[in-house]
């Protein structure tokens, strides 16, 4: 055991207690980094200087007796679509090459503020558009589990880097699942909290009214313990909600589902799936009943629809976002010679500086919004979408949570379907119903599938600001399942 395997909580409690210095333990994770990371690649920036200054001023801090959170000095990576004001901020795109923030995102803000050291910015599919992580413009990064696989995406630098012990924790943006997924196919917990109860400040936009930042960790209480430090409301974020929420910690350690009322949506949990997916998913039914639960099946046949309707409106948004980029106010500028004008160098640079699947997007979005087109494609889009979440809302009448597999099959080998946007759109088929109603949802690993021996994630699903709820669930879940596999899922990983 050294200090990469420990948990974040721990981590906190050892730095709070003086066993050891928050440089330490930065160093050992900047040390396991430069061991792993040629094989992972899942950071796009790394300065190990940067990093060991920040630590060595939380201890000064601590030593000052400044009263810090439970993770003052705990390492994190970060994903490179928040705005970090001292590191550069891509979002994995050449048209923010070298652009250096002039501020720090409240996610960001409230990391620092809270003691945690980051490590450096991860790696996401361009503008977090993706499955893969293979539409980054710079670099794969590999599934720990099997290099030859994708660590899922968008979020996918932030997934590999925990699970391959780089970072007990990492920040994710999860738009149609880019939280969910990554952490389901490698084999650890991913949260998208409720919409609006992470601040989008300072987050790069994809789709403003999905767009959800949310934590990653190697165990239930970690996560929560990282969504309570940088959640919450925040006056510059316009959709920010202004709410008290049940303690999401107090939830993890709760880890108790006697007597709760768990739905099992019987429109994600039959044919089409792997089979190694379902059996383990099956298996977690099992379990919670086992553990007290009321499992009863509910159906949701609107759901069905979430993923053309997710691919009107999220594609609709970001192609307002996106024109933002045009080469004259910040990053790249492509082709002015002083012989061109600027229409011209806007054309030259969009057309240099995004990638293929963005602009697939921008020219869908901009279909879809089209006059003459609207009511059409967006407008019918929005109507789907008010119908999945009254969906949501009479089956939470029922149930406590709801659950599924988070994704239909596990970590796909690289490449498989880089070509195919209709294959890669799929492995979001039962995270993005929860993006377009907002509601709260986790995968929490419960299992290696047969076929494969790779990983499988549970999705918990919970109402608009029910958050803790997800955190019970997936605790009891991980409680149950770690007794049987000793050591956590991980464990379980062959070694890098
Ligand atoms: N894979 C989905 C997409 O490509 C979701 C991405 C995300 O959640 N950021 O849009």
């Amino acid at each position: 055991m050294s200090l990469i395997h420990n948990t974040a909580a721990e981590l906190g409690a050892m730095i709070a207690a003086g066993e050891v210095s928050a440089a330490e333990v930065a160093g050992a994770h900047l040390d396991r980094m430069a061991e792993v990371e040629p094989k992972v690649g899942a950071f796009l920036h790394v300065d190990r200087e940067t990093t060991l200054e920040q630590a060595r001023a939380v201890d000064a801090r601590l030593q000052a007796g400044e009263k810090l959170g439970p993770l003052a000095g705990v390492p994190i990576a970060h994903k490179d679509i928040f705005a970090t004001r001292d590191m550069p901020t891509t979002a994995a795109s050449k048209i923010l090459e070298g652009w250096h923030p002039p501020y720090d995102a409240t996610v960001t803000r409230r990391l620092r503020e809270a003691g945690l050291v980051i490590l450096g910015k991860t790696n996401l599919d361009e503008f977090a558009m993706g499955s893969s992580t293979e539409n980054s413009a710079y670099q794969l990064t590999h599934n720990p589990w099997d290099l030859t696989r994708v660590p899922g995406g968008s979020s996918g630098g932030s997934s590999a880097a925990v699970a391959s012990y780089e970072a007990p924790l990492s920040t994710g943006t999860d738009t149609g699942g880019s939280i969910r997924q990554p952490a389901a196919v490698t084999g650890i917990v991913g949260m998208k909290p409720t919409y609006g109860g992470s601040s989008r400040y300072g987050l790069i936009a994809f789709a403003s009214s999905l767009d959800t930042p949310g934590p990653f960790a190697r165990t239930v209480l970690d996560a929560a313990m990282l969504q309570e430090t940088f959640s919450g409301y925040d006056p510059m974020d316009s959709t920010s909600i202004d709410a008290p929420v049940p303690s999401v910690v107090e939830a993890a350690r709760n880890a108790d589902v006697s007597g709760m009322r768990i739905g099992v949506i019987r429109e994600f949990a039959g044919e089409g799936a792997q089979p190694g997916v379902l059996a383990r998913f099956n298996e977690a039914v099992q379990l919670l009943e086992s553990l007290g639960a009321k499992v009863v099946e509910v159906s949701c046949p609107s759901f069905e629809t979430a993923l053309p309707a997710y691919y009107l409106i999220a594609p609709s948004e970001c192609s307002s976002n996106l024109a933002r980029f045009d080469a004259m106010r910040y990053g790249l500028r492509v082709g002015d010679d002083g012989t061109r004008s600027a229409e011209e160098v806007m054309a030259l640079t969009r057309a240099a500086g995004f990638g293929p699947e963005v602009k697939r997007r921008i020219m869908l979005g901009t279909y879809a919004l089209s006059s003459g087109y609207y009511d059409a494609y967006y407008g019918q889009a929005q109507k789907v979408r008010t119908v999945i979440s009254r969906e949501f809302e009479a089956a939470f009448h029922q149930v406590d949570v709801l659950i599924s597999p988070t994704t239909p099959t596990t970590a796909f080998p690289i490449g498989e379907r880089a070509d195919d946007p209709m294959a890669m759109y799929l492995a979001d088929l039962y995270t993005i119903p929860s993006n377009l109603s907002g509601n709260a949802a986790m995968s929490v690993p419960c299992g290696l599938a047969d076929e494969d021996g790779l990983p499988v994630g549970l999705q918990i699903m919970a109402p608009v600001l029910g958050d803790d709820r997800c955190y019970r669930v997936g605790a009891a879940v991980e409680k149950a399942l770690e007794s049987r596999w000793g050591g956590g899922l991980l464990a379980k990983a062959p070694a890098l």
